[in-house]
């Protein structure tokens, strides 16, 4: 699209949606003057799946000290610790482990990194995540890690649903957000579910903040399998 457009374009899905849902840009693989034309347009939130490429754009921006950065990638351990360096909210933590990790890290580096667990409602090969028994089983140790702060559960949907099959993946997040948060000292307020392809089923689920990237600056180049890379999501 032209960039001329992109200001209105993006105000006009913004204001589309309930003013208390968060809209996060997923700006993986924009460059960092788009970034800058989407924060003139009053976007704050940025989402980004590699650390690697990340960086260098949160330098050229540096000087947007209200930019909230959030890390929406596969989180691979050796790179925890720049994640709770350069990202204050952190959707992807898809195991006991990480989350253990991240919390001492997180103790190191005395941050107190915001947390969604991420959850695998239905097989998917391309993803990472809990499958909704364990993390019931791994909640009282995940109550324990008091330096991360968990804030709510995130899922990526696989391809292919239905319409109604996606409203009904997206309602079993949200019943058991409720039912997590009935049984533990976590409030779990957040629910961060919903991509271009299939806000609209998220935001009617219950969504709190929802991720769009093509929606907002257009298509990416897609990839030879037509999947997304494992090693972004
Ligand atoms: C890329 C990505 C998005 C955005 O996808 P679009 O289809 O471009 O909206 C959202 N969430 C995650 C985890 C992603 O990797």
């Amino acid at each position: 699209m032209p960039m001329n457009s992109l200001g209105k374009h993006l105000q006009a899905v913004q204001s589309s949606l309930p003013t208390s849902v968060k809209l996060i840009a997923v700006s993986k693989t924009v460059p960092s003057e788009v970034l800058r034309l989407a924060y003139e347009a009053g976007l704050r939130d940025f989402a980004e799946s590699r650390v690697q490429e990340a960086l260098p754009k949160q330098t050229e921006l540096a000087d947007l000290t209200d930019i909230c950065w959030h890390f929406i990638g596969h989180l691979q351990a050796n790179k925890a610790r720049k994640v709770i360096e350069h990202f204050t909210w952190i959707h992807s933590v898809h195991s006991l482990a990480l989350a253990q990790r991240l919390d001492q890290l997180a103790i190191a580096l005395e941050r107190h990194p915001q947390i969604c667990l991420q959850v695998k409602l239905l097989p998917d090969e391309h993803k990472s995540g809990w499958n909704p028994d364990q993390l019931r089983q791994d909640l009282p140790i995940l109550e324990t890690l008091t330096q991360i702060n968990i804030q709510g559960l995130m899922t990526i949907l696989p391809l292919g649903l239905t319409t109604e099959e996606r409203f009904q993946a997206f309602q079993a997040l949200d019943t058991l957000r409720r039912s997590l948060s009935q049984t533990s000292s976590l409030a779990l307020p957040e629910l961060s579910m919903g991509m271009s392809n299939d806000y609209p089923e998220a935001l009617q689920a219950g969504a709190t903040m929802v991720r769009l990237g093509s929606l907002l600056f257009g298509d990416r180049d897609p990839s030879p399998t037509g999947q997304p890379a494992k090693s972004t999501t």
